[in-house]
């Protein structure tokens, strides 16, 4: 039986959901991990986490489908990069079957609150890992914890496409050979003043540059960009600090195999967006969600009120994927049930 919410008027926040998976990493193994309808964690007040950010973390969405399926996007591909983070941060990676295990036993646990097929609502499932034990001395924890937990959120665009106006910022998000690559906590809390002093002067987000030349695009603080050309050719940044969207992968593919695109990923200077025709910010929240404006310093680049052409077929193409209405490419679409 569904869940009684009002799932046309949800918005993205944290509504507890019963279930949650929990797995734990001690004495140089990870245990078999459990479901459990305890949503608290308790911990020494000295845990890695709490001292030194020592936290990683991923999202990805279950749907229903038309014909009432219910289904992931690549989960895989969530349980690989959350390898390369945990490898980065020095924590011990979660093996990609476990990572898929509780995927499927989250998901399932809570189907009730998994939105109806139109609704534009959707299951976000909320993958994070960290340091559980004691750290005084800089060092890595020696016990983790493995937690997956879902919360319902409505659709991204109420009352439609809106696009949105973006600020190039002064702040940077992510140092040369740093961590930009990877889904850190601490590149989030980092980039909480200039989200937050943007919002104050007007600006949905921030366009992040490359710290060490301010010449090229990197991406906002929760999207990669996806930009055309005037003829129609699809441009990604490319740049090791720049985490590799699913999202913007998945375009990048859609673009060319099912629209016969050009797509180039290359660094982008910031020079070079002027002459662009769209642009938009690719992450699973949104899939993509238009840019009508960046401003740099005073002077606008302008990309209209209203969602590009190519834009809106990326999004209407991927969006048919996820949802069932297109063929997938083999492989990305895992069925829960
Ligand atoms: C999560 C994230 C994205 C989007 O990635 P998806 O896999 O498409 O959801 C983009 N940039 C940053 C910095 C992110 O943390």
């Amino acid at each position: 039986m569904a869940a009684n919410l009002d799932w046309n008027n949800l918005g993205f926040g944290y509504i507890k959901t019963p279930y949650r998976f929990v797995c734990n990493y001690k004495n140089g193994k990870w245990d078999d991990g459990e479901i459990t309808t305890d949503d608290k964690i308790v911990l020494t007040e000295c845990a890695g986490v709490l001292q030194y950010a020592q936290t990683a973390f991923e999202g990805l969405k279950a749907y229903r489908t038309e014909s009432g399926n219910i289904v992931c996007f690549r989960p895989d591909l969530n349980a690989e990069r959350m390898i390369d983070s945990a490898n980065r941060l020095e924590m011990p990676a979660l093996p990609k079957e476990k990572f898929l295990e509780a995927v499927e036993k989250v998901v399932a646990a809570n189907k009730d609150f998994v939105p109806p097929y139109g609704s534009g609502a959707t299951l976000y499932i909320r993958p994070f890992m960290f340091g559980s034990s004691a750290v005084i001395g800089v060092k890595p924890a020696e016990e983790y914890q493995f937690r997956m937990f879902a919360t319902p959120v409505g659709p991204y665009f109420k009352g439609g496409v809106k696009p949105i106006t973006i600020r190039v910022s002064d702040f940077d998000r992510a140092a040369p050979h740093g961590t930009g690559h990877i889904k850190a906590g601490l590149n989030y809390a980092m980039s909480l003043h200039a989200i937050v002093d943007a919002h104050k002067k007007g600006f949905d987000e921030n366009l992040y540059l490359d710290p060490a030349t301010r010449t090229f695009v990197e991406e906002t603080g929760g999207a990669n960009f996806l930009f055309v050309t005037k003829d129609g050719k699809v441009v990604t940044p490319k740049s090791d600090s720049i985490l590799p969207s699913i999202t913007r992968r998945s375009l990048c593919f859609v673009a060319e195999k099912y629209l016969g695109l050009t797509v180039e990923h290359r660094p982008v200077k910031l020079e070079e967006v002027y002459d662009f025709a769209e642009c938009g910010l690719c992450g699973t929240a949104a899939v993509i969600s238009p840019v009508g404006k960046i401003v740099d310093h005073g002077k606008e680049i302008v990309f209209g009120d209203k969602i590009g052409p190519i834009t809106q077929k990326l999004y209407d193409t991927l969006t048919g994927i996820q949802m069932g209405r297109l063929e997938a490419p083999e492989g990305w679409i895992k069925v829960i049930e």
